[in-house]
């Protein structure tokens, strides 16, 4: 039992407010991304900087408190919160510089990948992050990162150069290539298991004005697409991303009438070379069927990073399945019609990101991120606004996930998975898991941060 006197204390130590139940901001405090997560945590730390961060760390470890870490709330399993535990809700340590000489950014650990852009957009630069820009940096950073850079600067974690942690036992260090290598390999892909992250620093890139958007395409041409996709996309130029997409077109602008609501195919594409190359590059795309609709032009990366923020406010019902593809077979892609062609609610879409290029230069035991060979990233998402939706969502998402599944490379990316149970988790590090054990063992043996795709200690 907590008492009154341990939680005045905590507080008074701490520069960032301590939330209760009962008090204004909890119900607000409490919420993360997906609406369909309802956690009641005990306490929440907001904490302003890294002294509150040990603060809250120590104090969750003597009292025994369950530890959650909020980066940007977006996890859809809604590990960023738990029930009678402290969540170290990170949202106002937003600090960010760019160093635009030595080409990096330094971001503390409770931004979201907009504000990043916008920072970094100003000096013409960029890093790898995903496809929306209200998600965490936190989160996506320490499952992998894929976006739509993937293909030319590799995953998010490739471009980790350095971060600042709070480990179990209240200590601080700062992990890189050549400080902690061992802290540094494992926080490329196993997730928040070793430490509080404060702050990451990241190699930017000169992208700036990209040429992108989405093109759609006829559902009865969906299998002839991807088909001609899976062979285009692992030979097209690095500078070249596309995923693909199964997709109700939403109701409203920039999307014609007569395409409102229609279930169709498309790809998003995200083209970063020269633009006076960019014509050019598109021409084999467009002139192979020609799209119902192009959307695809010149835009400023952040922009094109936060295309789909509209359609996807938080709050909304999302249940998610995902796995690796090695191979798009005919099978498969039979498979990827018949289900993406029944999408139950407009919300909902599947996605197929490529996670080849750049991101396979890296070898797979090089970071713990492990699938460097799969050649995708598939993710089946059932999403809605009304909670009474929730079993159709979850039935066709279930569903899809078990008939395609036979055809995956085995694991999924763990960002993109709730809670599948520890096989699951092994799977998808396979050859690392073991010295993931071994790390966690070493820096956090009694499991402290485990409100997470959680790697058990074995001491
Ligand atoms: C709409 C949407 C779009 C997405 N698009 C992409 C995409 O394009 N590419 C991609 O790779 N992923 C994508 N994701 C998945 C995303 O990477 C994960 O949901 C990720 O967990 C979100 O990170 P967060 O910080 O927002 O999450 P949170 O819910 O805050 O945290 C998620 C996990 O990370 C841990 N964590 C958070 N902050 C820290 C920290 N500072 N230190 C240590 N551990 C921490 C938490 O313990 C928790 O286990 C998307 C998710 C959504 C909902």
């Amino acid at each position: 039992m907590l008492s009154e006197e341990h939680i005045q204390t905590l507080k008074s130590r701490l520069r960032g407010e301590l939330i209760e139940p009962g008090s204004a901001e909890y119900d607000v405090a409490r919420k993360v991304y997906n609406g369909m997560i309802d956690r009641h945590p005990r306490l929440i730390a907001r904490c302003r900087d890294v002294a509150d961060v040990i603060t809250a760390v120590n104090f969750a470890r003597d009292n025994d408190l369950l530890l959650a870490i909020r980066g940007g709330g977006h996890n859809a399993g809604g590990l960023g919160v738990c029930d009678d535990g402290l969540v170290i809700d990170l949202s106002r340590m937003k600090g960010i510089r760019v160093d635009p000489e030595a080409r990096t950014v330094r971001v503390e650990g409770g931004c979201v990948w907009g504000d990043v852009d916008h920072a970094t957009h100003a000096f013409g630069l960029a890093t790898p992050c995903g496809f929306i820009s209200t998600t965490g940096v936190a989160g996506l950073t320490l499952g992998g990162g894929i976006g739509h850079l993937t293909r030319r600067c590799g995953l998010t974690v490739d471009n980790l150069l350095e971060a600042d942690l709070v480990l179990a036992d209240g200590s601080f260090v700062t992990v890189s290539a050549e400080k902690s290598p061992d802290l540094y390999w494992a926080i490329r892909g196993g997730g928040g298991n070793f430490g509080v992250v404060t702050s990451f620093l990241f190699r930017l890139h000169p992208i700036d004005t990209v040429y992108a958007g989405p093109m759609f395409w006829e559902l009865e041409q969906a299998a002839d697409m991807m088909r001609w996709y899976r062979d285009f996309i692992t030979r097209a130029p690095e500078e070249l991303n596309g995923f693909f997409a199964f997709l109700v077109v939403p109701p409203g602008p920039p999307f014609p009438e007569h395409l409102h609501n229609r279930t169709v195919c498309g790809i998003v594409w995200c083209y970063t070379g020269p633009m006076e190359q960019a014509e050019t590059t598109f021409e084999p795309i467009r002139s192979f069927k020609t799209p119902l609709l192009d959307l695809v032009g010149p835009l400023p990366y952040p922009v094109v990073q936060s295309l789909f923020d509209p359609i996807y406010p938080p709050g909304l019902q999302w249940y998610w399945k995902a796995d690796f593809v090695n191979e798009l077979s005919d099978e498969a892609i039979a498979l990827d019609v018949k289900y993406g062609s029944a999408i139950p609610t407009m919300h909902s879409t599947v996605h197929i990101y490529p996670i080849n290029g750049a991101a396979h230069r890296v070898g797979r035991n090089e970071t713990a991120f492990s699938f460097r060979e799969a050649t995708w990233a598939q993710v089946i998402v059932g999403v809605d606004p009304d909670p009474a939706n929730k079993d159709r969502i979850i039935a066709w998402a279930r569903e899809y996930w078990d008939a395609l599944h036979p055809y995956s490379a085995g694991g999924a990316y763990v960002n993109f998975m709730m809670e599948e149970g520890d096989d699951r988790i092994k799977a998808t590090y396979r050859g690392n898991y073991e010295r993931l054990v071994a790390i966690k063992n070493k820096y956090d043996p009694t499991n402290l941060f485990r409100v997470n795709q959680n790697i058990k200690p074995s001491v």
